[in-house]
């Protein structure tokens, strides 16, 4: 197997693994990045509403409001401390950006415009505020390319179309990882002082999801079979607005622009769910909606979508109803000029055009609030006390610092990759200045080899393609939206069937090397079992609603129970693990204990836990 060494391995060239290459080679590190695409393939490039920080450039801003909405917005369960470090470093991270050349758009003073989104307020919770920065919809693409462009001139290296498929750990310390290079099929072994996984999210364990098909958490899973707890595993956003079976998103702006829910039987259902913000309440209120219409039997022909409606026609009818103001009308040229990317969308993928058909949409799945858990320096950490692994780090979707808790703000993971990114990449600089080698031992990579033989060479009845279908179809009916104790058992117990066919009954049809995607897909199909499974467990033990983790059975948030993060762990045995999963790792809840030092009354202390009934 060919050895590679370099001081620092980032595993995954996203917003976040880019940022902590381009610091760890600031800070004078000899760093390779191995990604499993082309660096500027990866999913940050899609993303389009912005990057949250309080810059103040059209409305009062301050980054005490924006760590107040994070907070609020995990509904508690984000870490208070790591709350604030983001919002306070979003503000020169996004001015760092501008200056290494990103064009955001501007004001008429020529400053970086900003723009509103859902949970973004100032004066804890008063007003609307301007607070997201954009490039056009492009701004996850323009991130991409600026990182990309600076990490080529700080002469990193790239590894491209590497996928890393192990880690070596040697008495509980990182020494590096394992990688299959796609082109050959060989094997190669990364030596590092650090390893950084920056592997992004997993929402292909869904059926329906926006998410690439390359997100499918190996880095978590990979971390999860080496003995690392995974923290908060429970809570996986759902975006209410995806195109029907595909899952591709549909921007919010559509219901902005005056689009309605509309269900099997023509009523404009969210009016029963949500009296006042209708059609724009909150994503999970939503998803939830559409959810309970389907099993009501109301969605459309029985297929669990329903039609969101942005038709001048029907839009302008609720407008008559609500009173509003005849000037607020739209027309088709409306639609054409508000919504052009959406029309593009639902005309190539689907034949529907939504200037005269209703668009069919169902929740997607989004994101990944939990994963390898981490401190606040991007150092992964494998108890509830917060001992590290030395030389193991982890940043972006992956990882779970926790900012996000029980569910995401819009534009805060773009500010999570970019603050979390670059405070691990100079703390990798400064680890790998200090740290000796750790010798690789001589049988390195050897299991995960044998894993792959066991893979290609499989004989048994099951298709990967057949597997994958049934775990998506259980996971978005059994561990989407809502849960049960009834649907999280069923979940379980499908799952444990489908990993059992996985490890004793595969077989892949292309057995060759090079490019094999059949096998590389099968592969990655595992680390999808592992993280579906921990997923079943942590929301199975969690008995409250919280954030994105919606009980129908226990449908309140319980702090007193359940403000703790979950870390579940599996005993290493691939076919038939058992799982641990323990809430003893307490959420951090700094600038509350603050209010309280300062003598602050109940009334006036913002950062407390406030009671949210569902
Ligand atoms: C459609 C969409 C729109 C979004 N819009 C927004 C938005 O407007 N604002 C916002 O804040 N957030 C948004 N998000 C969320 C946000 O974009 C993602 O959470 C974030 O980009 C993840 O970045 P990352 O660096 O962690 O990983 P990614 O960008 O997903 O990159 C993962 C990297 O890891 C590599 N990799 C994976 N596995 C391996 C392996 N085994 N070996 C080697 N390399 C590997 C891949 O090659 C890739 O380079 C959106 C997400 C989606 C899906």
């Amino acid at each position: 197997m060919q050895v590679h060494k370099h001081d620092a391995i980032i595993i995954g060239a996203g917003g976040a693994g880019l940022m902590a290459a381009l610091y760890a080679s600031k800070g004078g590190a000899d760093v390779a990045v191995v990604s499993k695409l082309y660096p500027t393939r990866s999913h940050t490039g899609t993303a389009q509403g912005g990057i949250g920080a309080a810059l103040g450039n059209l409305d009062e801003d301050k980054p005490i409001y924006h760590t107040y909405d994070t907070v609020k917005g995990g509904d508690y369960l984000t870490d208070q401390h790591a709350a604030k470090i983001l919002a306070e470093n979003a503000v020169d991270a996004v001015i760092e950006l501008e200056h290494m050349g990103l064009p955001f758009d501007r004001t008429s003073e020529k400053r970086i415009s900003q723009r509103r989104f859902g949970g973004h307020t100032r004066n804890f919770g008063e007003q609307l505020v301007r607070r997201a920065c954009h490039a056009a919809d492009r701004t996850g693409h323009m991130i991409l390319q600026t990182l990309y462009q600076q990490c080529i001139k700080n002469e990193v290296s790239f590894f491209d179309e590497f996928q890393v498929v192990d880690m070596i750990v040697v008495d509980g310390v990182c020494a590096g990882v394992v990688a299959i290079e796609l082109g050959t099929g060989e094997f190669h072994i990364f030596h590092g002082k650090a390893s950084f996984f920056a592997t992004g999210g997993w929402g292909r364990c869904w059926s329906v999801t926006s998410n690439a098909h390359s997100l499918t958490g190996d880095g978590a899973a990979i971390a999860l079979r080496r003995g690392l707890p995974l923290e908060d595993m429970e809570f996986f956003q759902f975006h209410p607005t995806g195109i029907y079976r595909m899952g591709i998103l549909i921007t919010e702006g559509v219901r902005g622009e005056g689009g309605v829910l509309i269900n099997s039987q023509g009523e404009r259902f969210m009016e029963r769910y949500a009296p006042n913000a209708k059609d724009l309440a909150s994503r999970d209120v939503v998803s939830r909606a559409i959810y309970l219409e389907t099993r009501a039997g109301r969605s459309i022909k029985n297929r669990g979508y329903v039609h969101l409606d942005v038709r001048p026609g029907t839009v302008n009818r609720y407008f008559a109803e609500e009173g509003r103001d005849r000037g607020d009308f739209i027309d088709d040229a409306t639609v054409e000029r508000k919504l052009p990317d959406i029309l593009d969308f639902c005309r190539t993928y689907l034949g529907v055009d939504p200037v005269k058909e209703p668009m069919p949409v169902q929740p997607t799945a989004h994101y990944a609030m939990g994963g390898i858990p981490t401190n606040v320096d991007a150092e992964v950490i494998i108890d509830a006390a917060g001992n590290v692994m030395p030389g193991a780090y982890a940043a972006g979707e992956t990882a779970c610092v926790s900012v996000h808790g029980a569910n995401r703000l819009g534009t805060n993971s773009l500010v999570d990759l970019v603050v979390f990114g670059r405070r691990g990449g100079m703390k990798v600089a400064e680890f790998v200045k200090g740290a000796d080698w750790v010798p690789l031992p001589s049988d390195a990579g050897a299991e995960i080899r044998a894993e792959f033989d066991r893979i290609r060479g499989g004989s048994g009845s099951s298709r990967p393609g057949e597997l994958r279908a049934k775990m998506q179809a259980t996971m978005m009916d059994n561990i989407g939206v809502f849960r049960t104790e009834e649907t999280l058992q069923q979940g379980i117990s499908d799952l444990a069937e489908l990993r059992e066919r996985f490890h004793k009954d595969l077989q892949i049809d292309d057995k060759s090397r090079v490019f094999n995607t059949d096998l590389m897909e099968a592969w990655e199909l595992g680390c999808l079992l592992d993280l579906a499974d921990v997923t079943a467990r942590a929301a199975f033990e969690r008995k409250e609603s919280r954030g994105a983790h919606s009980r129908e059975d226990f449908k309140r948030r319980d702090d007193e129970n359940w403000l703790a993060h979950s870390l579940v762990s599996h005993d290493g045995n691939l076919a038939s693990p058992s799982y641990a999963v323990n809430f003893d790792k307490k959420v951090d809840l700094s600038l509350w204990e603050e209010e309280i030092r300062q003598g602050l009354p109940e009334d006036q202390q913002k950062f407390r836990p406030k009671e949210r009934v569902y």
